[in-house]
């Protein structure tokens, strides 16, 4: 086998573990004769996968009753306009955070809907940087307040959760969902694409609390009211049922591997040691503050942008892949997401420091 240390932001690197079985399942899950791609979703056999799916990821983010799991297509960006047509109920106005590319798009699209008044924007420090807890001023009469808690882009991550009050709190966790501990009560909706740190692309999963579920406004697109889907268990038109076969067995890997505690604490790990590395070399340097350095995305960009072509040739032959920055910052974005083993983050530091040698 030739597996890469793979980087990508997303879609990104699944646990090897996990693609195996896949494998083994592809053409006969469980004695079925069938492979899940080929199952009804309402059949017996898939309504347990989906079920067993949802319970696990209930039980490792301890999600509590009261809350709503569905399993959407779509994309996070369609939770862009999905949230604010959800919410807003017969308020006016929503709170956002500007923080990075991704919070800037949802603005854009939440704008469509109501008036989004801005309660920080970072884009001074050109989005390295996370506004102080204590800066935050939320207006009471918002339908809710939207953050995005990891910015996938530039790889700024919030050290802290707002205290938004009585307003709901909505969280784009798509870069970083599973991969700390986190406590679901403080927040109103989370939603995350699946593809950075769940499964393959093409499943969302958004976590809502019930109380949030049927303020829609009439004449809005069936697909997009939450309340079609959790009053069909995800299962109003066919969901993307072969991503959320992946994703279940995912969580079921993170169960047997110490759950998201355990997760947290390997994170941790792996992300310091790259940020250590980082910041002792002379030819390597982190764009981003240190208090909210993502413990998922590191960005990082050489002294001389003329060595990143060289750079991303030879890690490559190493098997150091999709090393590339977002097309917008340049240099260098590892990401480095609950499946990149601790052998890829010392793989990368070991070749980092070759080649600085090198040059
Ligand atoms: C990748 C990403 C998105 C966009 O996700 P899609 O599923 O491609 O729509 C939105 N928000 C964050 C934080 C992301 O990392």
């Amino acid at each position: 086998m030739n597996r890469a240390f793979n980087f990508s932001a997303g879609p990104a690197i699944l646990p090897t573990a996990v693609l195996e079985r896949a494998r083994d399942e592809m053409l006969d899950w469980n004695g079925s004769g069938m492979s899940v791609m080929e199952m009804s979703h309402r059949g017996k056999e898939y309504m347990s996968i989906a079920a067993k799916a949802e319970a696990d990821l209930r039980e490792l983010m301890s999600i509590p009753d009261n809350y709503k799991v569905l399993f959407l297509q779509g994309g996070a960006s369609s939770q862009f306009s999905m949230v604010p047509i959800n919410l807003l109920g017969d308020k006016t106005s929503a709170d956002y955070i500007l923080t990075g590319q991704w919070s800037k798009k949802a603005i854009s699209e939440a704008k469509r809907y109501c008036d989004v008044n801005i309660v920080a924007d970072t884009s001074e420090s050109k989005f390295t940087t996370v506004p102080a807890a204590a800066d935050l001023k939320f207006n009471p009469d918002a339908a809710y307040v939207h953050y995005t808690p990891n910015e996938t882009i530039v790889g700024v991550e919030f050290p802290y959760v707002p205290d938004t009050g009585d307003v709901p709190l909505v969280a784009d966790m798509s870069s970083n969902i599973l991969s700390r501990q986190i406590d679901v009560s403080k927040y109103g909706l989370i939603y995350a694409g699946a593809q950075k740190n769940i499964g393959p692309a093409g499943l969302t999963i958004v976590i809502i609390r019930e109380d949030l579920i049927g303020k829609s406004k009439q004449n809005m697109p069936t697909m997009f009211d939450y309340k079609i889907h959790a009053e069909n268990e995800s299962m109003y038109n066919t969901p993307p049922t072969y991503s959320w076969y992946l994703a279940g067995l995912v969580f079921e890997w993170l169960k047997e591997n110490g759950g998201v505690a355990a997760m947290e604490e390997k994170n941790r790990i792996k992300a310091e040691k790259l940020y250590a590395a980082i910041d002792a070399s002379a030819l390597y340097s982190s764009p981003v503050e240190k208090n909210c350095r993502s413990w998922m995305n590191v960005p990082f960009v050489l002294a001389n942008a003329e060595l990143d072509a060289k750079f991303l040739e030879q890690a490559a032959k190493q098997k150091l892949v999709a090393l590339k920055g977002h097309r917008s910052v340049g240099g260098m974005r590892a990401s480095i997401y609950n499946a990149m083993p601790a052998e890829g983050i010392d793989a990368l530091i070991s070749f980092m420091s070759d080649f600085e040698k090198s040059v």
